[in-house]
């Protein structure tokens, strides 16, 4: 058996290029792909095999996160660059859009810069055929001095080429040499004076941008921190790069304008290479999507048109999702009681049936039965919007609000990852390069409710507000009011941004640059696939994951009695004189408590304690599970500060951790925890009190 060759390849791209496509078309893991910039927020490795020249070999993909350019110092853009300088791949992919080279260069170019091993693939060929745009492939790659491959990865199309390809580069004994980049006569000079002293431990670096951001300065602690060396203690490099300041600045380049010289440099270059090599058979080749994106952004249908789709999504989850719901509970209810009948044959003992089977399998079948059919339509739903290309349209949307609350306006594309998960919509704040415009986005993001606390505010609209009407009035009217829910959520992230950006996160907005993507036709079969697995499926194993320890604590306090009463009725009797102060009672508040690993679990916590039976009833009639609850007590202020605190609490235990990961700091998990929370409890006793004066 020949022995396999490993090559590391670094998969690099703008951001929704195909980078995701071709890296699950390569490999054949699922990355997840969607139409709008930023989702690939962390670098996912994979693999293949291949043969060249009789040589065995096992391509090693690093996809590292999608990014514009590599000279700012946004999270992604250092995780791709340092990969690029410091871990040396073999080879770097660029994917490039067929259909805005031009753009697209400009990341290209400067990769080329840090590796002398590139290969370029020029991706959506099918989409630039469609719209006539002609590209000159072996024009392109000579005035690159880089292979370049056409493909269409969506519909695999190319690949093959382009991984034979990535290894004739990888294997060829050249080492090649980074490109260089005219950026003016001065700048070269500097450049040069300050490559010529660069220290020996330097050596395997690429010697150009080592310069570039050792002159203009910003970047230098990191390099020094990446490499362990202090440049300052080198002597002949200071005084070049001195020199080289002073000989920038008197020509009118000061180091705050090195940045724009070298992004000007880089469109010049850019604009030369496509000038040479694309030829458009269309002059207004995108002109349908200006002219949609002219309605849809538009000041005055661009809101309402939001809203409708987002209500239409939810309407299409709230009336589909009771039958199959229903249907799954009587089937979980069927097995219960084969099961109990099982540990009855078993002579298994009376604590041992209720722990498992009325403990730990009723839990489990109240999350899956309320959980998965909402899910499985909402997901795919939701997705296909991403697919289309809608979500950056929403970001364009709510800029203007997010600006005035002094935050980012990405922060609307990480609030709609948090309708499925929070945790996901903290990672996805990554997309946001200001780290504090970042904070703001990551303390606020559990406004937004995520999949886990749908179930409990849809349980409460369609048992006290919309329990009067019939057919499709309640389920529009359900709808809306979940829409009307969604809009606090994010009236209240609006707030607080704004009050944070105005105390602890002082600081002007940043501008950036959201492009528009193509609006492109969703693939459905792979959505329904993929939206299932990836999403519905990983949520649900979560949930259920908590669920089932959670059921059978919920069992011991529900049934080991302490005095008179059990351990849950002390502890909720303890908490209910706050709790009744904020509209809820002690139950509610001890259930919230108990959810904190994951939200989906508060509504059956709260009517095992009513029906004090020790164990979580099977509730498939919403109209009952009403009068449970009516019996003890609840009015329509407790349904509205249920919804309101399910709405702002704390985050659950998941999305906590996720936060103390992506900041690093003790400091703001802890806020993150106690600011949604304190402002719940100041909401809901505000709201408790005056609906008390007037009902
Ligand atoms: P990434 O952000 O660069 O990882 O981009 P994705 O892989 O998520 O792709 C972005 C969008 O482009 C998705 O909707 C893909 O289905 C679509 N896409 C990717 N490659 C092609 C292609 O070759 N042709 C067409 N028409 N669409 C593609």
């Amino acid at each position: 058996m020949p022995q396999l060759e490993t090559i590391n390849v670094a998969l690099a791209g703008n951001p929704n290029v195909g980078k995701s496509t071709v890296f699950n078309a390569l490999t054949g893991l699922k990355q997840h792909t969607g139409n709008w910039p930023g989702k690939t927020v962390e670098s996912a490795v994979g693999e293949c095999k291949t043969q060249y020249e009789g040589r065995e070999l096992r391509i090693v993909l690093h996809d590292l996160p999608g990014t514009y350019s590599l000279i700012s110092h946004s999270a992604e853009e250092e995780v791709a660059r340092d990969y690029i300088c410091f871990e040396k791949p073999d080879v770097t992919l660029v994917v490039v859009d067929a259909t805005c080279l031009e753009r697209n260069l400009n990341l290209c170019l400067q990769v080329m810069e840090l590796c002398p091993k590139v290969i370029v693939c020029v991706n959506l060929a099918d989409e630039a055929k469609r719209k006539k745009i002609y590209i000159d492939t072996k024009r392109l790659s000579a005035l690159l001095g880089a292979p370049v491959c056409l493909t269409s990865a969506r519909s695999n199309t190319g690949l093959k080429e382009l991984l034979e390809q990535t290894a004739a580069l990888a294997l060829s004994e050249d080492p090649g040499r980074c490109r260089r980049i005219d950026y003016g006569p001065v700048m070269d000079v500097a450049l040069n004076m300050v490559e010529q002293r660069l220290p020996e431990q330097a050596a395997g670096l690429p010697s150009r941008w080592l310069a570039l951001t050792l002159l203009e300065g910003e970047g230098t602690p990191q390099v020094e921190r990446q490499t362990g060396i202090d440049f300052s203690a080198f002597p002949v490099l200071q005084e070049a790069l001195e020199e080289g300041r002073y000989l920038l600045e008197k020509s009118g380049i000061p180091r705050e304008k090195q940045k724009d010289k070298i992004v000007s440099s880089l469109v010049e270059e850019a604009g030369k290479i496509v000038g040479e090599t694309v030829s458009l058979g269309k002059a207004n080749y995108n002109s349908r999507d200006r002219k949609i994106d002219q309605i849809v952004t538009s000041k005055h249908w661009g809101f309402p048109i939001m809203l409708l789709l987002l209500g239409l999504i939810f309407w299409i989850t709230v009336s589909a999702a009771n039958y199959p719901s229903g249907l799954l509970s009587s089937l979980f209810g069927f097995w219960e009681g084969e099961l109990e009948k099982f540990c009855l044959s078993l002579e298994a003992p009376g604590w041992v049936t209720g722990l498992f089977v009325q403990g730990i399998f009723r839990t489990l079948g109240w999350v899956i039965s309320v959980m998965l059919p909402p899910m499985a339509i909402f997901f795919p739903l939701f997705t296909i919007l991403e697919d289309l290309g809608y979500l950056p349209r929403i970001a364009f949307n709510l800029d203007n609000y997010f600006r005035k609350a002094h935050a980012c306006g990405k922060q609307a594309l990480t609030i709609c990852q948090g309708f499925g998960c929070n945790a996901v919509g903290v990672t996805g704040c990554r997309i946001i390069s200001s780290p504090r415009e970042r904070l703001i986005a990551i303390l606020t993001n559990t406004f937004v409710p995520c999949n886990g606390r749908f179930p409990t505010l849809i349980a409460i609209i369609t048992m006290y507000f919309t329990a009067g009407l019939t057919g499709v009035f309640r389920s529009v009217a359900g709808a809306a009011l979940l829409v009307g829910v969604i809009l606090l959520g994010i009236f209240l992230t609006l707030v607080v941004s704004r009050l944070l950006s105005q105390t602890v996160l002082r600081g002007v907005p940043s501008t950036f640059t959201l492009e528009l993507p193509p609006y492109r036709r969703p693939q459905v079969g792979k959505i329904l696939v993929r939206s299932f697995l990836d999403r519905t499926l990983f949520v649900l194993g979560r949930a259920v994951a908590v669920a089932a320890p959670a059921g059978a604590v919920i069992w011991l306090m529900a049934n080991v009695q302490i005095g008179d009463a059990s351990i849950l009725t002390h502890c909720a009797s303890f908490l209910d004189p706050f709790a009744r102060l904020i509209g809820l009672d002690g139950y509610l508040l001890m259930a919230f408590l108990l959810g904190f690993p994951a939200n989906e679990i508060v509504i059956p916590i709260v009517i095992m304690c009513y029906l004090s039976t020790g164990q979580m009833m099977d509730i498939t009639d919403l109209s009952l599970l009403r009068d449970v609850f009516t019996q003890n007590g609840w009015t329509v202020v407790t349904a509205v500060c249920t919804m309101l605190f399910s709405l702002v609490h704390f985050p659950c235990a998941t999305t906590l951790l996720t936060i103390r990961k992506e900041t690093k700091s003790l400091k703001w998990t802890l806020l993150a925890f106690f600011l949604p929370l304190c402002l719940g409890i100041l909401l809901c006793a505000v709201t408790a009190n005056v609906m008390r004066l007037f009902l």
